[in-house]
């Protein structure tokens, strides 16, 4: 089973939930933090790592002496990223997705596939957790291949828990597509609620069964759970305001070692996920 841990917005406690959920449960069991912009998940789970792997994307690099200047890599490329002007070829490697037509196209096969840093995958280990994280080279723009080899990592034997990266862009669908359950975190305020509204539109496109956790629950209006009701989307926990908790965070601990009593909260936060993805998926299928 897949479950995404989501949000409209940074700073929700969407990180919080994903960390002390896996934690929670134990294992079999893996955290894969696609917040590869700025992945943060390592330092709650304090892993040992055992392996880093560099990951690239091919680019297109021409062999100028094969090369008859003929314009067609240029005209097919959709992002710009080859430019053919009299006898010279430029090519703009960052803007490059890798789609592959360039080299396809080419009648005089004059381009070869050399390749572009993207970031890096660390695997390690945490109290039966198996814990795998990407971090995207700075300067690199594109995050979405980067999170597909951090998913490669998923095993079908375990429950796979996925940080997803704030926002409802590409990242972010890169993350929670082909998840069996999609849990989103906010908070109880006009930003929360707008973005809310935002990555439940997303999630109905997916049509990914979903559930809503409000973090500091007890601050703000009740707007978040008027709309929940309206959407039908079921509140499955949610978390106070306690100073307790905002220390936890700050120093890196995780709520339920500090708090054991938030263990059996998440256990029952997971109990609902099981049971809610798999009716949710019966009535999607009816
Ligand atoms: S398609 Fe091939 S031959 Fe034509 S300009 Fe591009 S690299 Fe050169
Ligand atoms: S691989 Fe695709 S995106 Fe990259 S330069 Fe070639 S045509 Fe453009």
């Amino acid at each position: 089973m897949i479950v995404s841990i989501a949000s409209g917005k940074g700073g929700t406690g969407k990180t919080t939930v994903a960390t002390n959920l896996a934690r929670s449960v134990g294992a079999p069991i893996q955290l894969l933090d696609c917040d590869v912009e700025e992945p943060n998940a390592h330092l709650f789970i304090n892993p040992s790592f055992e392996s880093s792997q560099t990951v690239f994307l091919p680019v297109p690099e021409v062999d100028e002496d094969r090369c008859t200047y003929c314009g067609k890599c240029a005209e097919i490329c959709q992002f710009k990223a080859i430019a053919v002007v009299n006898q010279n070829i430029l090519i703009f490697d960052e803007l490059c997705h890798s789609c592959g037509g360039c080299w396809e196209i080419c009648p005089e096969s004059a381009i070869i596939q050399g390749r572009r840093e993207l970031g890096i995958i660390e695997k390690g280990q945490s109290n039966g957790i198996e814990f795998i994280h990407g971090r995207l080279r700075v300067g690199e723009a594109m995050s979405p291949p980067l999170i597909k080899q951090v998913r490669a990592y998923q095993d079908p034997q375990k429950l796979t828990i996925i940080d997803a990266p704030p926002g409802t862009s590409c990242p972010v669908i890169a993350s929670m597509k082909e998840s069996d359950f999609v849990l989103l975190v906010t908070e109880p305020t006009p930003f929360g609620l707008h973005d809310l509204k935002l990555a439940v539109g997303a999630v109905e496109i997916l049509q990914i069964p979903s559930g809503l956790v409000i973090n500091r629950s007890d601050l703000g209006d009740d707007a978040v759970k008027k709309f929940a009701r309206q959407k039908g989307l079921p509140i499955l926990m949610e978390i106070p305001f306690d100073r307790q908790i905002a220390e936890a965070y700050s120093k890196g601990e995780m709520l339920v070692d500090v708090i054991p009593q938030w263990k059996e909260k998440f256990l029952e936060l997971h109990d609902k996920i099981r049971h809610l993805s798999k009716n949710q998926t019966l009535n999607t299928k009816h």
